[in-house]
């Protein structure tokens, strides 16, 4: 299955989009698709028709929020969000929502939140641990952390969702949700159940801890070419690029 094969929606304004410029964008559309929920990847204006939300995901900030600001995309964004669209960022997406970031100018600034990127250190401080977050689920979470930020302070509006040590990991207002770990990347479809929810989306299926046919490369199969673009490669062979299948 590839983007041209997501499920259409049916319900206007009961899709949720993925951010689509950078990052694990395939992650995010593969875990809504396991709740029945209609997806979309969003890149251009049009994509925004109809979205209930919207999913930020994790990537690298610096690039997200360049290409935000070249392709207009981020005033698109806040335009949306003040007609209702919901919003989730995971790590460098919670990044680019934050009302302010340590030594740097902040983005979309839609959550009043501080951070402070990569505050784990490189990327090889990278780490996995898991943690009950009671308002989720009734079992511990499974946690990805990828060169993460953290989450510093929330002021006013902005309830705590997970505090660990000297950081918060999960945090949300009414219409903000933002995590600076990637539940994309784990078996348990509890936070994009918890979203859709907070979209006025009902999500499908048993609310089982986690869905027992995930893969670690489960998303590869929404980033296969078809074989209609295939089968445009071949009409127009350009040099250089193997046209068979
Ligand atoms: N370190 C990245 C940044 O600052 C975020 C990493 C991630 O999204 N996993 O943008």
């Amino acid at each position: 299955m590839s983007r041209a094969e997501l499920k259409p929606s049916t319900v206007v304004g009961k899709m949720i989009g993925v951010l689509d410029l950078q990052g694990d964008v395939f992650e995010h559309l593969d875990h809504l698709e396991r709740l029945g929920v209609a997806v979309r990847p969003v890149k251009k204006e049009e994509d925004f028709n109809d979205l209930a939300g919207l999913i930020l995901p994790g990537g690298e900030s610096t690039c997200l929020a360049r290409l935000l600001q070249i392709f207009g995309i981020d005033k698109i964004i806040i335009q949306k969000f003040h007609e209702g669209m919901k919003l989730w960022g995971t790590c460098a997406g919670a990044i680019l929502l934050a009302k302010s970031v340590v030594g740097e100018a902040s983005h979309l600034g839609l959550i009043d939140i501080a951070v402070e990127r990569n505050g784990f250190g490189s990327q090889m401080d990278s780490f996995v641990s898991e943690a009950s977050i009671p308002r989720l689920s009734g079992t511990p979470l499974p946690l990805t952390f990828i060169r993460a930020p953290k989450i510093l302070s929330v002021g006013k509006g902005v309830e705590v969702l997970l505090r660990i040590d000297d950081y918060i990991a999960a945090a949300e207002s009414p219409d903000v949700l933002v995590t600076i770990f990637h539940p994309e990347l784990t078996p348990s479809l509890a936070f994009h159940r918890y979203f859709t929810r907070k979209c006025g989306v009902e999500p499908g299926g048993e609310e089982t801890a986690s869905d027992p046919s995930w893969e670690k490369t489960s998303w590869m199969r929404l980033a296969r070419i078809t074989p209609i673009e295939r089968q445009a490669i071949r009409r127009t062979p350009r040099e250089g690029i193997a046209t068979g299948d």
